[in-house]
């Protein structure tokens, strides 16, 4: 059976990325898209709303994609549920732990699949540091995530309104494969945010989580022009070191550096969603939504430089 797929929110991941990975995986057809302003040439219709796309494709579609930034997307999977649809939800999957909560509930009662696509849960690394770690008690987390804002995000607003979660944008990746890999749960202790005088969501955040202090904290940062660092070390009570680097790309165990390979993130994502479909199965993973919520929780705020 091919999956016909609907993208919903045309922008920077669904052109770098969805379109691609719909294109190479012979169990989806890209149907539609719908990209409210921006300009669209996929060959397919182009829509300005989710509900012009199932109005006008009804009975045409089986599943969406939805790309949107975090906040619109309740609506339009609640929608999407409604015309009989599966669902995937790039990630952050919802803006808060009860939307998710509200999705899942909705997905069920429709007897649809609803699957959280944390895409940095799929790269190469991630499996191998999650089998080195099995059965291990672990004495030691270090999350260092430094990228420059302006690089990665020129332009997007919304990022930097209520619900665009700031620095959590790309954090919130770490935490996704750090809740993937650890053998325990996380859970934050203690968070300090800094928020630019004149923005609504953090540009910095350093995590520390429960366990001996000093030893399992979160640095992000986006006020780093110069070089990016996404890494995540971890240190178990027998003295095994697993170090994932660049984003999961790449793993060094006890300071060797490990052979890892895989399909790459989006196709192996789209994978996992069409054996979902296929089962009539939901995967929701809400885990690294719940650190960067209790994070916002709990977290001391701190006022930094207006940016730009
Ligand atoms: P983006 O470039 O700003 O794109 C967001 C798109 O969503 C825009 O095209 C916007 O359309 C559309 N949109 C907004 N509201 C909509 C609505 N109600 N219905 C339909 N479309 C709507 O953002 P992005 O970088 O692609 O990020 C989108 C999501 O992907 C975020 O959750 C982000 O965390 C995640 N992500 C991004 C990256 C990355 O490298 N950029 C990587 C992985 C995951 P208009 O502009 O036409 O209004």
């Amino acid at each position: 059976m091919t999956i016909r797929i609907a993208i919903v929110g045309y922008g920077k991941i669904a052109r770098d990325q969805h379109v691609p990975a719909i294109a190479a995986d012979p169990r989806f057809a890209l149907a539609a898209l719908v990209s409210p302003r921006a300009p669209a040439d996929e060959g397919v219709p182009v829509f300005p709303s989710h509900e012009a796309l199932l109005d006008a494709m009804a009975g045409k579609l089986d599943a969406v994609a939805i790309c949107t930034p975090p906040t619109v997307r309740l609506a339009i999977a609640q929608a999407a549920f409604e015309a009989g649809l599966d669902v995937l939800l790039e990630k952050p999957p919802a803006a808060t732990l009860g939307e998710i909560e509200a999705m899942e509930r909705l997905a069920r009662e429709a007897g649809r699949t609803l699957f959280t696509a944390w895409h940095s849960q799929h790269a190469a690394a991630v499996p191998a540091a999650q089998r080195a770690l099995a059965g291990k008690t672990v004495r030691g987390l270090r999350i260092d995530w430094h990228e420059d804002v302006r690089k990665w995000h020129p332009g997007q607003e919304w990022i930097w309104a209520p619900g665009g979660f700031g620095v959590f944008d790309p954090g919130i990746n770490a935490l996704s494969i750090a809740t993937r890999i650890l053998p325990s749960r996380l859970f934050v202790r203690e968070a300090s945010l800094s928020f630019p005088e004149n923005r609504q969501t953090p540009i910095a955040a350093r995590i520390a989580f429960e366990g001996e202090a000093g030893r399992f904290v979160a640095d992000m940062d986006w006020r780093h022009a110069e070089r990016e660092r996404w890494t995540i070390r971890v240190e178990t009570e027998d003295g095994t070191r697993v170090e994932l680097l660049d984003g999961g790309a790449r793993l060094n165990l006890d300071g060797e550096a490990q052979p890892v390979a895989g399909p790459g993130e989006y196709p192996s994502l789209y994978a996992r969603f069409a054996e979902l479909v296929e089962a009539r199965e939901s995967d929701v993973d809400r885990e690294p939504l719940r650190i960067v919520a209790d994070a916002f929780m709990i977290g001391r705020r701190e006022i930094v430089e207006p940016f730009e």
